[in-house]
C-alpha cells in the first residue's frame, strides 16, 4: 500500500510541476511568478512527506491557487490547460483519499487499524492539548476469546469481532474513535470525558454487546464479554505512555475476574 502511495506521489509531483508548461508556452511571465515558486515549494513538501493527510492538504492548497490562476486575464489562452490541471489534481486527490481510507482501516471490522489510530491519536491529542481537554484512552480485550474460537470456530470468532465494532460505534458519539489494535484488542478514544463518564460509556457498550450477542452452550446463554483498562491522557502525554497505563489497568481487570473496566493509575 505504501508503494502505491509512493507511485501516486510521483504522479502528483509531475502534475504539480506540469503547470509550469503554461509559463513556457506563453513565452512570457504570467502574473504568477510567485505561484510557480510556490508550486516548487509544494512539490518539495510532497516529496518529503509520506503522510497521505499532508499530501491531500498540500493538493488542496495547490488546487485553490490553480483556481485563482484561472481567473487571471494574463493566462487567458492557457485556461484550458489550467482547467485540465485542476481536474487531474482533483481526481488524484479523490484516489488518494480512498487509499488513505484503505491504509487506515481494518478490512474485516471496518474499525481504524493501528496505523489509522496513530494518525488519529496525534490529531486528537493535539486538539485536547489546544483546548485543555482530556482524552479518554480505553484498551479493550475480549474475554476467553480463544475458547470462543475453539468451541464455535474461527469464523464465528470473526463475527464477534465485527459485532463488537458495530455495537461500539452505535453506542458511541460520532466524534469517538474505535480502532483495532491487534487480534482481539481494541482501542477507543473518547475526546473530552472524565473517568466516571468513560467507565459508564464502556459499561454501556458491554451491556449492548451482551444484549445483542451471546453464545448458547449446554442450554446456557453466555454473554460475550470484554475487559478494559481506562486511562485519561495527561497534557502532552505520548500515545505509548497512555496506552501503557491503560494496558496495566486492563491486566488488573483480567486478573480480578474479567468482564470489567478498571481505571488506570496516573
Ligand atoms: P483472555 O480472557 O485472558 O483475554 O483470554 P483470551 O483467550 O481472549 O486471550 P488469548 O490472547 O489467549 O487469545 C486471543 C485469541 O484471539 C487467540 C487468537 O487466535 C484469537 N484471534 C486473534 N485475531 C483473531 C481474528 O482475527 N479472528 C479470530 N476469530 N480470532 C482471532
Ligand atoms: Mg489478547
Ligand atoms: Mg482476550
Amino acid at each position: 500500500m505504501q508503494e502505491v502511495i509512493k507511485q501516486k506521489q510521483k504522479r502528483m509531483l509531475r502534475l504539480v510541476k506540469s503547470t509550469n508548461a503554461i509559463k513556457s508556452e506563453q513565452g512570457r511571465m504570467i502574473d504568477s511568478e510567485d505561484y510557480y515558486k510556490q508550486v516548487e515549494r509544494y512539490a518539495e513538501q510532497i516529496r518529503k512527506t509520506s503522510n497521505a493527510d499532508e499530501i491531500i492538504g498540500i493538493l488542496d492548497i495547490v488546487l485553490s491557487e490553480t483556481r485563482g490562476l484561472r481567473f487571471s486575464n494574463e493566462v487567458f489562452t492557457a485556461q484550458e490547460q489550467v482547467k485540465l490541471a485542476e481536474q487531474k489534481i482533483e481526481s488524484l486527490k479523490d484516489e488518494l483519499e480512498q487509499l488513505r481510507g484503505l491504509v487506515q482501516t481494518d478490512q474485516m471490522t471496518g474499525a481504524f487499524n493501528r496505523r489509522g489510530l496513530e494518525d488519529i491519536f496525534k490529531r486528537e491529542a493535539a486538539r485536547a492539548d489546544r483546548n485543555a481537554q482530556s482524552l479518554g484512552v480505553i484498551l479493550i480485550d475480549l474475554d476467553n476469546f480463544k475458547l470462543i474460537n475453539d468451541n464455535f470456530g474461527h469464523q464465528y470468532g470473526d463475527s464477534v469481532l465485527i459485532n463488537l465494532v458495530t455495537v461500539a460505534k452505535e453506542t458511541l458519539r460520532p466524534s469517538d474513535i474505535v480502532a483495532r489494535f491487534g487480534g482481539e484488542e481494541f482501542v477507543i478514544l473518547l475526546p473530552d470525558v472524565d473517568m466516571q463518564d468513560a467507565l459508564m460509556i464502556i459499561q454501556r457498550i458491554q451491556n449492548n454487546l451482551a444484549r445483542n450477542f451471546s453464545i448458547q452452550s449446554d442450554n446456557q446463554v453466555l454473554p460475550i464479554t470484554f475487559s478494559a483498562g481506562v486511562a485519561l491522557r495527561s497534557f502532552g502525554e505520548h500515545q505509548n505512555s497512555v496506552l501503557n497505563r491503560a494496558d496495566k489497568a486492563l491486566y488488573q481487570a483480567k486478573r480480578t475476574g474479567k468482564n470489567r473496566a478498571i481505571p488506570a493509575l496516573i
